[in-house]
């Protein structure tokens, strides 16, 4: 029956491809390309081979003469078609980076040495023998038992490789996993496949396809090499992290931000920046080896690279590391005309001593690439987090939830005292959250993080609910106060729904829309103008009114102000801080003014001082607000503290 070669022939083609692209790519460093492009070439071979060996009495005489090459075709066959097995094996060892297991343990070991020295025993003492294979008088090819060696050692390696792939599962996406466990399937139905259509050699063929799938998928540089500067990126580096922590194998970060990034990509553009990187990553490269540590350079994106180095060495090596490139990003750098001045920040995580899973890592990630560091030194992750509320910080969403759950959100209130009428005529109502893990969490923490994962808009109308219910009870008619300040964070602003949803609460409890100033703050109205107009409009005709919280804090528009519909502009407690230096007080004495001509009320924040209340009543003011007079308090202490002060 005579042998079908196009599939052997199919998969020489397809693995040149694939072996072009691997080259074009660049992707013939590191462990795990290293042994993909081994897989590669053993299937190349044991492809080539296959055709050399079935290729006599096709295509070429078989004779006495030529039962030497045949031998020795058949015995590179068997020597690479078993050796893919092996490598495959050993691809996913590294994929998972756990080598070191290996060492470790004498059955793996064996395991992974034994099946194939035994297929190569079989073969060189095959000569004598004839275990595997021999030629008969007419010159034909015949198997001998000792082939089911070479099966075996392959079954067993694909086993092993399988139970491998599987403890280590949760390293890799769906996707990568399929792709990652094709090849036993494909290889054991193309030998059996084989077995039974023994002229239709597939089984290179079918192996090849499997590599073709990893190459798409897990091996994909598209997705894990940035395209300009030819290092890992994020995803990369996020898949290194998971990998270290799940093998619990220590290791040490070096975190570095380009500060001033974005403004080199604004003037220069995406290409000048590029090579401004590749020549950092080049310095970075340079200093490294320098110092005979061997790193993993990612690229996340922004101006911010990682180091990522085994964490057995010595700590002070990459202590020295870490403080070396920080001066050298402090340097002026020359780039073809330019000459440009770096500013970095780099920050040094030793895992799992400073954070112990990734999800941390990462979120520590994401809070040191927006944590300002004027000093200039090398931040140490330890201390970050112990200053920064750092877990605190990285739990918030579900610190959050837990607080909805279990109702452990409270409104206080602080006292606003009227100077011209010399009492307490309103007050602010400031949400409060008391977790069990962490206290008080300050609302300046959770708001931001509340407008992020969208549930400011429950905390925003549990906030509204509770002030129509104290204001509707009969405790605070006998309070006298005209009304109550709520906050309303840009998110809630830019809600369409807002303030159809606020007038139906405020009729529920029949609360005159009069008793409530709603505190808005200018950044709303940049984010979502005509939203947020429209809302107000709506308000306004309900009967509310408004204040402008926060005044003095950003670059304000007067233009864009005017264009509000206030009642109060409250002046930021920056304020009261400096109002006791002169040139402040000239700012102040006109910024009251002109807000007094336009007929605005004016309440000035965060005062804390009886030499500031005097100042602020010569300035003219009309309402002030600030510890001086009493902190937000508890709703009943905030009754009481009225009472006594009516
Ligand atoms: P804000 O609206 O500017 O509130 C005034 C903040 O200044 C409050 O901080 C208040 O406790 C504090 N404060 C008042 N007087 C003084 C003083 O004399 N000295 C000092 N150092 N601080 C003073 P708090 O309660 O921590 O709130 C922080 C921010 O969180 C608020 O700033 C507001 O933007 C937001 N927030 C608080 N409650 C709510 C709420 O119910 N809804 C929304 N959307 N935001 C809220
Ligand atoms: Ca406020
Ligand atoms: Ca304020």
């Amino acid at each position: 029956m005579e042998r079908v070669l196009y599939f052997d022939v199919c998969a020489i083609v397809i693995m040149l491809i694939l072996f072009a692209s691997i080259f074009l790519h660049k992707m013939t460093k590191g462990r795990i390309n290293r042994s993909f492009l081994y897989g590669v070439i053993c299937c190349l071979l044991a492809a080539v081979f296959d055709v050399c060996c079935e290729m006599f009495g096709i295509w070429l005489p078989v004779h006495e003469g030529n039962t030497w090459i045949r031998t020795l075709f058949f015995y590179g066959y068997f020597v690479f078609r078993n050796l893919t097995a092996v490598v495959y094996y050993a691809y996913l060892i590294s994929l998972t980076d756990t080598w070191h297991k290996l060492a470790g343990s004498l059955w793996l070991k064996l395991i992974f040495a034994v099946p194939y020295s035994s297929v190569i025993v079989a073969l060189i003492t095959n000569p004598w023998t004839g275990l595997v294979f021999y030629f008969d008088e007419t010159l034909q090819y015949i198997r001998g038992d000792g082939i089911y060696i070479l099966y075996a050692s392959s079954v067993i390696y694909l086993i092993a490789g399988f139970c491998h792939l599987m403890r280590y599962r949760k390293l890799f996406s769906r996707s990568n996993l399929v792709a990652l466990t094709l090849l036993f399937p494909l290889t054991a139905g193309a030998v059996l496949f084989q077995f039974i259509f023994p002229n239709l050699l597939v089984e290179v063929f079918a192996t090849v396809i499997a590599l073709m799938f990893i190459i798409l998928t897990v091996q994909r540089p598209e997705e894990n090499v940035h395209p300009a500067l030819g290092i890992a990126n994020s995803q990369a580096h996020t898949f290194l992290i998971k990998r270290a922590f799940f093998n619990h194998k220590p290791f040490d970060l070096i975190l570095i931000r380009l500060v001033n990034h974005s403004s080199i990509l604004t003037i220069l553009g995406t290409e000048v920046l590029n090579q401004f990187l590749l020549v950092i990553i080049d310095n970075i490269r340079k200093l490294c080896e320098e110092n005979k540590i061997h790193a993993s350079i990612s690229y996340l994106e922004q101006g911010s690279f990682a180091l990522m180095i085994d964490g057995k060495r010595d700590m002070e090596k990459t202590e020295v590391l870490a403080k070396q490139l920080n001066r050298m990003l402090k340097k002026n750098m020359m780039m073809e005309q330019y000459m440009l001045s770096l500013l970095a920040h780099v920050c040094l995580v030793h895992c799992p001593k400073d954070i112990h899973d990734p999800q941390t890592l990462s979120a520590f990630e994401t809070s040191f690439h927006t944590t300002p560091n004027p000093s200039g030194k090398i931040i140490h992750a330890a201390k970050l987090i112990e200053q920064s509320n750092f877990h605190m910080n990285a739990e918030l969403g579900s610190i959050i939830s837990r607080g909805l759950a279990n109702h452990s959100f409270e409104v206080y209130y602080q006292p606003i005292y009227s100077i011209t009428e010399q009492r307490f005529s309103s007050a602010e109502a400031l949400v409060r959250l008391k977790d069990e893990v962490y206290g008080f969490v300050p609302p300046g923490l959770f708001i931001p993080a509340a407008e992020r994962n969208g549930t400011i808009y429950q905390i925003g109308e549990y906030v509204f609910e509770e002030v129509c219910k104290f204001i509707k009870s009969d405790a605070f008619e006998k309070l006298n106060l005209t009304c109550i300040e709520i906050n309303l964070s840009v998110a809630q602003c830019m809600q369409t729904d807002l303030a159809a949803k606020l007038i139906e609460t405020a009729g529920k409890y029949q609360v005159a829309p009069e008793k409530i100033n709603l505190e808005i703050t200018e950044t709303a109205v940049e984010k979502s103008r005509e939203v947020m107009l429209n809302n107000l409009d709506t308000l306004k005709n309900a009967g509310f009114r408004f204040s402008l919280d926060d005044y003095g804090t950003g670059y304000s528009n007067i233009q864009r102000i005017l264009a509000l519909p206030l009642q109060i502009v409250k002046l930021d407690k920056s304020f009261a801080d400096q109002a006791e230096q002169a040139d402040m007080q000239i700012v102040l004495q006109n910024t009251i003014r002109m807000l007094r001509e336009l007929n605005l009320e004016i309440v000035v924040e965060g005062v804390e001082t009886k030499e500031q209340v005097d100042l602020m009543t010569n300035l003219n003011c009309d309402y002030i607000q600030g510890y001086h007079f009493s902190k937000p308090l508890p709703k009943t202490e905030f009754i009481t503290f009225i009472q006594k002060h009516l």
